[in-house]
């Protein structure tokens, strides 16, 4: 096991920081920090480190602690980060191969496994995640069982799904980080359509985080303004194949991104820290993130499905799922969405 620097390993004795401060005559401090919000990150791959080095920069935490099962890489990493220690908020960064670094986490963050190589579906890497999710689960719950369970790695919405079969946690601490990112793909290209803001553009994906994603267009507004319904009030014309080409264009981002540097990074990065923060944070902000489906939008009850509904996010994980209003067609979509995912839970063995 890897921890943070410490005095005693450099030699000198924990007594050495009462050299420098003495507490004022009559002060009562506590030893530790009352309140310290502790995160894990498990993998500490591309996404991983993309991960933990932005909520670095939030000053959201005040420990992080990485588990890879590469132990030297995992080392290497850990020092890196510390090394910027003197340009960032004072955060505790510790590693290890042995999951008990993670013990007491507020949210684990979950990005081990293999990767997609170009021209793979998320859904061929399954089986081989799978087994790596069969080891880790069991270890994280052990010695974090009140922590929120975010998953990233891919196929993200089932990995999610096998994530709370495994731990036995409520479905409200079991996230998956789902269409989030492809929500801000989605923001982006409308944003450079419109020649506005992407963070006045209100636009969600829902569904699958992949080729079965549904794009919410009717719902779409930019600093409030309905953005179809207006360009038809207009009498602006615009060729439902515009809409179908976009949507098309953020379900292929990441392979062009993973042709061109052989994998995502930072986008993700950005993605799950915005998560941890509404979520550490009670910041009860709207997140299209993989959740339990059941119930919702046409989802039949019995249907133990995780895919991305908006959902507001705070300290106890999903507090709820948003009612947005649907068209027939969107809805019909999202069912399919939903139906893709049962199917290949099915074949599942947990
Ligand atoms: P990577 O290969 O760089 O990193 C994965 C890490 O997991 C490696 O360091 C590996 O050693 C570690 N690992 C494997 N098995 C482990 C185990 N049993 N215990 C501990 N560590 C283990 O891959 P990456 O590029 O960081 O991608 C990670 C995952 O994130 C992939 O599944 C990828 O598809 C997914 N991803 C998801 C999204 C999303 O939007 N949900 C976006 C990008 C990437």
């Amino acid at each position: 096991m890897h921890t943070g620097s410490s005095l005693s390993s450099l030699g000198f004795g924990e007594d050495v920081a009462h050299a420098f401060f003495h507490p004022i005559i009559g002060a009562s401090l506590p030893s530790h920090s009352t309140h310290c919000i502790k995160i894990s990150v498990v993998g500490a791959g591309n996404v991983g480190m993309a991960i933990a080095q932005t909520i670095l920069t939030q000053d959201l935490a005040n420990e992080i602690a990485l588990v890879d099962a590469k132990a030297e890489k995992l080392r290497g990493e850990m020092l890196d980060l510390q090394h910027a220690a003197a340009f960032l908020p004072r955060v505790t960064i510790s590693s290890g191969v042995d999951f008990a670094i993670t013990a007491g986490s507020d949210l684990v963050i979950i990005t081990a496994g293999a990767r997609r190589v170009a021209g793979e579906t998320k859904l061929d890497l399954l089986q081989r995640n799978l087994v790596v999710f069969k080891k880790i689960i069991p270890e994280v719950t052990k010695h974090s069982p009140e922590a929120i369970l975010l998953v990233v790695s891919n196929p993200v919405d089932v990995l999610t799904y096998v994530a709370w079969k495994l731990s036995g946690f409520p479905p409200n601490r079991v996230i998956g980080s789902g269409t989030n990112l492809d929500s801000s793909r989605f923001r982006f290209l409308l944003a450079d359509h419109l020649d506005v803001n992407a963070q006045d553009v209100q636009a969600y994906m829902v569904g699958e985080h992949g080729n079965s994603s549904v794009a919410l267009w009717s719902s779409i507004s930019v600093g409030g303004m309905p953005v179809l319904s207006s360009l038809t009030d207009k009498h602006i014309p615009f060729e439902q194949s515009v809409l179908e080409d976009m949507r098309q264009a953020v379900v292929g981002s990441a392979e062009e991104v993973i042709g061109l540097k052989g994998y995502t990074s930072w986008a993700i990065g950005y993605s799950v820290a915005s998560l941890a923060w509404s979520l550490l944070r009670d910041q009860r902000r709207i997140h299209p993130v993989s959740l339990l489906a059941r119930g919702f939008y046409g989802i039949s009850d019995d249907r133990e499905v995780f895919l991305s509904l908006p959902a507001q996010l705070g300290h106890s994980g999903v507090l709820g799922v948003a009612s947005v209003q649907l068209t027939e067609e969107e809805e019909r979509r999202l069912r399919m969405s939903a139906d893709t995912l049962w199917e290949i839970q099915q074949k599942l063995e947990i």
